[in-house]
C-alpha cells in the first residue's frame, strides 16, 4: 500500500476550527483519504487472515492505546467511522483520547461503570441533569454506590463532602437550566486536596458534562479536569437528527472505558457516528459564532423588557459570576465564549400555581404563534427551542430543591439556533404581550 498522505506540518499544528474539518483519515489501521467527505462504515465483524491473527487482536484490544489498535475485529469493540470520529472529539476537547456511546447517557453511565465499584462514594453538584441525578440516587445505590450532593460553587464543600472512598467528582458547568457556573480550575484544586497523598488507584477523578458549553466555549481538560462527557445529541451533532454520547481525556482511562462499553454494549452505531463527523463537528465553531451573537442581542432585549425579571446569560456584563464566564468560557482562538443557552424568568406575581400559569402561557402562545421559536425539549440545534424547566424537564426535582438550585416556576430556558436574531426577538416580544 502506497505510504498515507501526511501535511505539510503535523496536524496538532493546525487550529482546531480546521481539525474538526480535515480530521486524520489515513490512521495506520485505514486510509479514507482518498475520500473528500468519508465514508459511513457498515461493517458488524471484519475479516480476519489467520485464527492466530484473530486471538492476537483481542489480547491488543485490551492492552493498546487507541491510537495503536492495529485491525478491527467485530463492531462493539471498534469500527472505522466511529473511530474517526473520536480521533476528532479528541482533537475539539484537546484530550488524548476519546471513547464514544450511544446516549450521552451512555456515556456517563459509561464512566461510573468504568470508574466506581461496591461501597465507593461519589461527590456531585446538588443540580445535574434529570437522568444523571436518578442514575446517582436511585440506580448506583442498587450496588452499593452512594453519592452526595453540595453545592458546588463552594470548593470547601467538596472537600468536606469527601471520603476516603470517594473515587469520583462529578458537575456540569454551565448548570442546567440557570446558567450558573462552577470553577473548574477550583474543582481540580479541591481535588488535588482530596488527592494528596492517595495512590492512582484510589484517586477521585474529577468529570464535567459539557453538553452546555461545547468545546467551542469551554475545554475542562485545560482547567485541570479529569474527564470531560458530552451527549452528542446537542450542539455537537448540532442538527437534532442523531444521538450520541462521548467521554475525552487522557490515555490511562482508555481501557477501563472501553472495556466497559465492550462487555455493556452501548456503542455508538456508525450511521449515527457519520452526520456527527462530516456534519456536526466540522460546523461546530460556525454555529457557535452565529448562536452567540444571537444569544447577546436577545439577553440584551430580555434585560430591556419590563415583563422580564432575571435574565442569565454568562456574555451579560450583568451576569453575577461575569469574572469567572470571561475566564473560563472562551473559544479556540482565545475570545470569550458564553454559548447559545440563557434563562430568564417573567416578572410573574402570586402564588407558585399563578406563576408556573404565566410561564405556561408564555410557551403556550409561542408553541401555538411563534414562526422561530419551538416548544420541546432538547438543544443545540438550528432551529430555537424554548421550555419551561420548572414544570417541563426538572419536574421530577422537589419544589424546596427548585428553590434552592433557583429554578423558578417562571422561569424558561431558551437554546438559540441560527435563525435570524430580529425575528426571534419579535416571536418572544409578541409572546411577552400575553402574561
Ligand atoms: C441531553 C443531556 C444529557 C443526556 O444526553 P442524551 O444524549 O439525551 O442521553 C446529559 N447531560 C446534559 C447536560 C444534557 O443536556
Amino acid at each position: 500500500m502506497k505510504k498515507p498522505r501526511e501535511p505539510r506540518q503535523p496536524r496538532e499544528k493546525y487550529k482546531v476550527r480546521t481539525r474538526l474539518i480535515h480530521g486524520s483519515y489515513p490512521t495506520g489501521r485505514w486510509d479514507y483519504d482518498h475520500h473528500v467527505v468519508p465514508p459511513q462504515s457498515s461493517s458488524a465483524t471484519f475479516r480476519l487472515t489467520t485464527a492466530n491473527r484473530g486471538a492476537r487482536a483481542f489480547q491488543q484490544f485490551g492492552s493498546s492505546t487507541a491510537q495503536e489498535m492495529p485491525i478491527y475485529v467485530y463492531d462493539r469493540l471498534d469500527e472505522p467511522t466511529r473511530g474517526m470520529l473520536e480521533e476528532n472529539l479528541a482533537a475539539a476537547e484537546g484530550g488524548e483520547m476519546a471513547v464514544t456511546y450511544a446516549t450521552g447517557m451512555a456515556a456517563i453511565t459509561g464512566i461510573f461503570g468504568a470508574l466506581l465499584k461496591q461501597g465507593d462514594h461519589v461527590v456531585a453538584h446538588r443540580a445535574l441533569y434529570g437522568s444523571t441525578y436518578t442514575v446517582l440516587a436511585t440506580w448506583l445505590p442498587r450496588w452499593g454506590i452512594t453519592a452526595s450532593f453540595v453545592d458546588m460553587t463552594d470548593p470547601a464543600a467538596i472537600v468536606a463532602a469527601a471520603r476516603p472512598e470517594t473515587r469520583c467528582i462529578y458537575f456540569e458547568t454551565p448548570v442546567n437550566p440557570t446558567m450558573e457556573l462552577i470553577d473548574m480550575a477550583a474543582v481540580a484544586r479541591a481535588a488535588g486536596e482530596i488527592n494528596s497523598g492517595r495512590n492512582e488507584e484510589h484517586r477521585a477523578v474529577t468529570v464535567v458534562d459539557n453538553t452546555f458549553a461545547t468545546p467551542f466555549c469551554q475545554r475542562p481538560l485545560e482547567f485541570g479536569i479529569d474527564l470531560v462527557v458530552h451527549s452528542l445529541t446537542k450542539d455537537i451533532c448540532g442538527f437534532g437528527t442523531d444521538m450520541g454520547g462521548a467521554v475525552i481525556g487522557a490515555n490511562r482511562f482508555y481501557h477501563p472505558l472501553m472495556g466497559y462499553r465492550k462487555d455493556f454494549g452501548g456503542v455508538l452505531s456508525p450511521r449515527n457516528a457519520w452526520p456527527i463527523l462530516v456534519y456536526g463537528l466540522p460546523s461546530l465553531s460556525s454555529r457557535l459564532v452565529a448562536k452567540q451573537k444571537g444569544a447577546m442581542k436577545v439577553a440584551e432585549f430580555l434585560l430591556k423588557h419590563p415583563k422580564v425579571g432575571r435574565v442569565a446569560y454568562p456574555g451579560l456584563p450583568s451576569f453575577p459570576q461575569s469574572e469567572l464566564a470571561r475566564r473560563q468560557m472562551t473559544s479556540y482562538d482565545g475570545k470569550f465564549a458564553p454559548g447559545g443557552l440563557l434563562y430568564f424568568e417573567l416578572k410573574s406575581a402570586g402564588s407558585v400555581e399563578d406563576r408556573v400559569a404565566a410561564s405556561d402561557r408564555f410557551v403556550d402562545f409561542i408553541a401555538e404563534h411563534a414562526y422561530t421559536i419551538t416548544l420541546a425539549v432538547s438543544l443545540g440545534q438550528v432551529k430555537t427551542l424554548i421550555e419551561n424547566p420548572f414544570s417541563m424537564t426538572h419536574a421530577g426535582i422537589p419544589a424546596s430543591e427548585k428553590a434552592s438550585g433557583g429554578v423558578s416556576p417562571d422561569g424558561i430556558r431558551l437554546s438559540l439556533g441560527l435563525e435570524d436574531w430580529q425575528d426571534i426577538i419579535a416571536d418572544l416580544e409578541a409572546a411577552l404581550a400575553v402574561v
